[in-house]
């Protein structure tokens, strides 16, 4: 049925019960959290005694109004108040809808109020965001990308997996690109997707690189790539206008001679490179001039499922790298590449910054500002989301103990609101 279809029949059959219950939920009116200690997601010292006043799904004011008769409040004495969290690295589409759903719910609870789906199907992505758009799921706001990748990629099994109907290599948003490709056809088809970015994954080289990013910012779509797509490396990427580089471990292969084994990503010469030696320091400098976001990915190749290292050097140099691109300046955008974990029971964003506070030695409210206006200002949201201030949406994450002293404190939810609506409640500690 046509849209014009759909609204003739509404009008004519009464009532319209399937359409209507599909529309979003209303926003509550008004909430009002009063006397609450007040991270605002900028990295500065928290505010003691903050109100935040909220209408209409955003915040409308940091102060209370004059009048509260009518406004439904938290009493935010003894608790600490931050913007919802952003994982920016999650990929949604390898379960069922029916699944994806039932986490998505979960890690909603757990504090996340939007994630970045950097490649997969994104028939059940943006299926996924239309059903948290209209209220149909509780779930973080869902943001995704189309997947580019030269000619070797395409004999990766997830290509063929996340493109079913589709040659591998055909689908929308999992292109196959080489030196030959109409890359005007191919960026307008992965923008039809409704992906607001472009991820490069693996085999292009730097020409091909640097096609794709001119034809990207002619038509206005965020790139974002892994640190290194074999043979284009990341000093190629972030001359490309890639705004988002994945895996902090991919980086050291700035220092080795060009390579087209993509499968060797994970594998680099750590002990040749040093994350503190001058080409690892052009790199991150040039990220910084750039306004290149690294999202380090620390857990899932120090503890996670890609853990395997047999050098040994991984863990301790991605830490390094990392810390070091947060003394440069480099914005760090938190994202864990697998979204939860049967090891814990919240989302795994916690435990990434935790890793990030206790590998790579940022402070926690570094973590915290990774978590939230980091990964917003990466994946090109931060007009909306990631601080708390007015205008904002009013997706926030109240607290029990302040996570700028000890960063296991995200883990001690109280409330998630999402939209200007609580979406969970917890007790208070005994
Ligand atoms: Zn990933």
């Amino acid at each position: 049925m046509s849209w014009s279809r759909i609204a003739i029949a509404c009008a004519l059959v009464v009532p319209c019960a399937a359409l209507s219950a599909q529309r979003p939920a209303r926003p509550a009116a008004t909430l009002l959290i009063q006397h609450v200690t007040l991270l605002d997601g900028n990295g500065g010292a928290p505010t003691a005694n903050a109100d935040v006043f909220v209408q209409d799904g955003r915040i409308a004011a940091l102060a209370a109004p004059a009048n509260t008769a009518a406004v439904t409040t938290i009493d935010g004495r003894s608790l600490f108040l931050l913007p919802g969290l952003i994982d920016a690295h999650v990929h949604l589409s390898g379960d069922p809808w029916d699944e994806a759903a039932a986490t998505l719910k979960r890690v909603l609870q757990g504090g996340v109020t939007a994630v970045f789906d950097v490649a997969g199907d994104t028939r059940l992505t943006g299926d996924l965001a239309r059903a948290q758009l209209s209220g149909e799921i509780a779930s973080p706001t869902i943001y995704y990308s189309a997947l580019f990748g030269g000619p070797a990629f395409m004999t990766d099994p997830r290509v063929a997996a996340s493109s079913i109907g589709f040659r591998p290599g055909a689908a929308p948003w999992d292109q196959e690109i080489d030196a030959n490709t109409d890359l005007v056809r191919a960026v307008a088809a992965a923008k039809g997707t409704g992906a607001t970015a472009i991820k490069l994954y693996a085999a292009l080289d730097a020409a091909t690189v640097r096609r794709i990013g001119e034809e990207a910012k002619r038509q206005s779509i965020r790139l974002i790539a892994h640190a290194t797509v074999f043979p284009a490396k990341p000093s190629d990427l972030i001359a490309a206008n890639v705004k988002y580089l994945a895996h902090a471990a991919y980086l050291v292969w700035e220092g080795s001679p060009s390579s087209t084994d993509f499968t060797k990503r994970a594998h680099g010469d750590f002990a040749g490179v040093p994350a503190d030696g001058p080409v690892m320091t052009r790199v991150l400098q040039s990220m910084k001039d750039h306004d290149v976001a690294l999202n380090p990915t620390l857990w899932i190749l120090a503890e996670g499922p890609a853990k395997d290292d047999p050098s040994g050097l991984r863990t301790a140099w991605m830490n390094l790298v990392t810390h070091r691109a947060q003394d440069l300046g480099v914005t760090i955008a938190a994202g864990v590449d697998s979204m939860t974990s049967r090891a814990d029971a919240l989302p795994m964003i916690h435990r990434e910054m935790e890793m990030l506070v206790k590998g790579a030695g940022l402070t926690p409210m570094q973590a915290i500002v990774s978590a939230t206006r980091g990964a917003a200002h990466a994946i090109g949201v931060d007009d909306a989301r990631g601080t708390v201030a007015v205008g904002k949406v009013a997706d926030l994450l109240i607290v029990d103990g302040d996570p700028s002293i000890d960063i296991t404190n995200t883990r001690r939810i109280r409330y998630v609101i999402k939209d200007g609506r609580v979406v969970f409640t917890a007790a208070p500690e005994k």
